[in-house]
C-alpha cells in the first residue's frame, strides 16, 4: 500500500482544492507524507500554471500547514517544473518533479496534454504533418530533463494521452526507449502516473507496458503519483499501479519519507 503522494495540484495552480483540504484528505487516508507540486510559471500559457506573484503565498501557506500538522504528517513544498519554465523556478523548494507538457516549434508552444485536437495541431502545424517529428521533439525534451536532476520524471509518455500517437510504430518505440535510457542512466526515478486514469482518459497508467518492462530490465526505480487535481483522487488506482510494477518485474518502488526517497514497505 502506498500512503504518500508527491504529485498534487492545488488552487495555487489548476487543482480544485486548497492545500489544507488535501492535507485533511491525506490524513483520512492514513498518509505518512504529502508533497505539493503546483505547476511552475510559464509565460506562454497562464491557464494552468502558478502566477509568478503567487509563489510567496504558496510557500507561506505550505509552511503554515507544516507547522500546524507537524505531529500528524510529513508535508513537502514542491513544484512540477515544466520543461519550458525558467530553471530558477525549481529553486527554493523541498523538491521538484519534471514534466514535459509542450513541444515548441517555430516559436509556438503546442500542448501535448490538452486535447486530441491540440495534439493534431502540434503535428500538422508544428511539425509539417510529421508525427515522427512531433515524437522526436517531445522525447528530446524528456531526455533533457535528466540534466535537471528532478526527484523524478512525471508522466513520461504524456503525449499518448488522447490516443493520437501510434505507440506501436518502430520509430515511436525506439525514440521513447532512448529517452528512457537517458533518464535511467542518470538514475532518475520514473513516475507511475495514474492521473489520466482518474480523469477517464486512459485505462492504464503512464508509462506504457513496454517502457515498464525496460525499467524492470534495467533495475530502474519508480515512484507512484496520482497527479491529483481533485482531493477525491489523491490515491487514485495506487493499488493497480503497485500491482503493475510487480507484474512487470519492477523491484524498486520508492516513496518520499524523511526527506528522501526510500523503498516502499
Ligand atoms: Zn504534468
Ligand atoms: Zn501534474
Amino acid at each position: 500500500m502506498i500512503q504518500g503522494n508527491m504529485h498534487t495540484h492545488t488552487t495555487f495552480s489548476d487543482g480544485k482544492n486548497t492545500p489544507e483540504e488535501l492535507v485533511l484528505t491525506a490524513l483520512e487516508k492514513g498518509f505518512f507524507a504529502l508533497g505539493f507540486s503546483d505547476h511552475s510559471y510559464t509565460s506562454f500559457d497562464l491557464s494552468y500554471c502558478m502566477k509568478k506573484e503567487a509563489y510567496p503565498a504558496y510557500k507561506a501557506e505550505i509552511g503554515r500547514l507544516k507547522e500546524e500538522y507537524q505531529d500528524k504528517i510529513e508535508l513537502y513544498c514542491g513544484t512540477e517544473l515544466d520543461f519550458y519554465s525558467s530553471r530558477e523556478l525549481k529553486e527554493g523548494f523541498d523538491y521538484f518533479i519534471a514534466g514535459v507538457h509542450y513541444i515548441e516549434a517555430g516559436g509556438v508552444y503546442y500542448a501535448v496534454d490538452h486535447c486530441a485536437e491540440a495534439t493534431r495541431q502540434g503535428i500538422d502545424e508544428g511539425c509539417g504533418g510529421e508525427e515522427n517529428e512531433y515524437v522526436r521533439r517531445y522525447y528530446e525534451n524528456v531526455a533533457d530533463c535528466a540534466a535537471l536532476r528532478p526527484l523524478y520524471m512525471a508522466h513520461f509518455d504524456l503525449l499518448t494521452k488522447f490516443g493520437v500517437i501510434n505507440e506501436d510504430s518502430k520509430y515511436y518505440r525506439k525514440t521513447a526507449l532512448e529517452a528512457l535510457d537517458v533518464l535511467l542512466d542518470a538514475g532518475i526515478p520514473i513516475e507511475i502516473n495514474t492521473g489520466a486514469m482518474a480523469r477517464k482518459k486512459k485505462d492504464v497508467p503512464y508509462p506504457a507496458a513496454f517502457l515498464m518492462e525496460r525499467i524492470a530490465e534495467r533495475n530502474g526505480c519508480v515512484v507512484i503519483g496520482s497527479d491529483c487535481h481533485d482531493k477525491t483522487q489523491l490515491d487514485y488506482a495506487f493499488d493497480d499501479a503497485l500491482a503493475l510494477a510487480k507484474s512487470t518485474g519492477v523491484k524498486n518502488v520508492l516513496v518520499f519519507r524523511g526527506g528522501k526517497l526510500v523503498e516502499a514497505e
